[in-house]
């Protein structure tokens, strides 16, 4: 469905792209991930033909977006980081509006019906979209993508900004649209990615570290969890009890003492799960284990996994063959 090969694009003497080559196939969701200022807008806007690239090529359904960019932009619905709304249009408004630049054919009272139906904006079609919070705000970037009923729909940072609950009604929504359309879904939070995409595609400073399943990538990522873990027990005693419990690779304390317990930070060996283990050993002394979290990589972390693993450095030679 989409073809990205090679694209290059040159800011001045700065090489915001630097050969990026992917590819996404339909009914797709792929996770585009990468810190701030690693490219990922200035990809996704030369996909959506919004921005030139200074070279290489993008081809959505086999249609080179440079050569047939009108034909190409039908096929794709975008949602900018910062959604172009109108405050003083209505929500249905609005959308007429689109519907109209769009030049889109279906019956449009039908059409935007259905879109404010999947997008849970039927109630507030009639509202002033600077009325609407942040969240149905988004929400209404979301529906204006999907005007004409794209095969691609390509998302920037779609949840940036917005509170828990509306983070997870877009991820929820996006995983619906998901079943439809191939969607592309840029972020710098892995965690955001890894809950709707099935692939990744991880790139930092203009190239591309990794494009892989993200069950592949999240194996590689929790092969060595690291846990904070709150023992009720004498700190030195429990430190050296937890330094010889089976799959412990490594431990620190960290924290304050509350009361008679202390945190600790435990990093398990590769793959292997210590949990049951520093159960019995802490049991077996009556130390009592008040709380167990997991402690969440990130996306620095991420990157030097990926190296280290080796998915990145394969990614890389692949890359290089094209
Ligand atoms: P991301 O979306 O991953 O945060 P961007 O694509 O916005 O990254 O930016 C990539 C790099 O290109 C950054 O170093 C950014 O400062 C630079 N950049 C982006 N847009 C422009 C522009 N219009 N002119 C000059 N440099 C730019």
């Amino acid at each position: 469905m989409i073809e990205v090969s090679n694209l290059v694009k040159a800011y001045g003497s700065l090489l915001a792209l630097d050969g990026i080559s992917f590819s996404a196939g339909e009914r797709e969701i792929i996770g585009f991930l990468g810190p701030n200022g690693a490219g990922k807008s200035t990809c996704l806007n030369i996909m959506t033909g919004y921005l030139s690239s200074t070279s290489g090529k993008v081809t959505i359904d086999g249609e080179d977006i440079s050569e047939k960019p009108e034909l190409v932009k039908k096929n794709i619905g975008f949602l900018p980081e910062q959604p172009p709304l109108y405050g003083d249009m209505t929500v249905f408004e609005y959308l007429s509006f689109v519907y109209d630049l769009k030049g889109v054919k279906f019956n449009r009272e039908k059409h935007l019906e259905e879109i404010l139906k999947v997008t849970r904006l039927s109630d507030v079609k009639k509202r002033l979209i600077k009325h609407l919070s942040k969240g149905y705000k988004q929400r209404v970037g979301i529906a204006q993508a999907l005007v004409g009923n794209p095969k691609v729909l390509i998302f920037d940072e779609p949840t940036v900004g917005l509170d828990p609950k509306q983070i997870i009604e877009v991820r929820n929504l996006i995983r619906t649209l998901g079943r439809e359309h191939t969607v592309i879904l840029s972020s710098h939070i892995l965690s955001e990615v890894q809950s709707v995409a099935d692939r990744i595609v991880i790139i930092n400073e203009g190239k591309i570290l990794a494009d892989e399943r993200t069950d592949s990538i999240s194996r590689a990522v929790n092969e060595s969890a690291r846990y904070s873990v709150k023992i009720c027990g004498p700190q030195k005693e429990v430190l050296a009890v937890l330094k010889e419990v089976n799959g412990v690779s490594y431990v620190e304390i960290a924290g304050e003492r509350e009361k008679d317990s202390f945190t600790y930070r435990i990093e398990s060996e590769n793959g292997y799960d210590m949990r049951k283990n520093l159960f019995m050993a802490m049991a077996e002394r009556a130390w009592p284990i008040i709380s167990l979290e997991t402690e969440s990589a990130s996306l620095e972390e991420v990157f030097i996994k990926l190296t280290d693993t080796g998915l990145a450095e394969k990614k890389q030679r692949r890359g290089g063959r094209r």
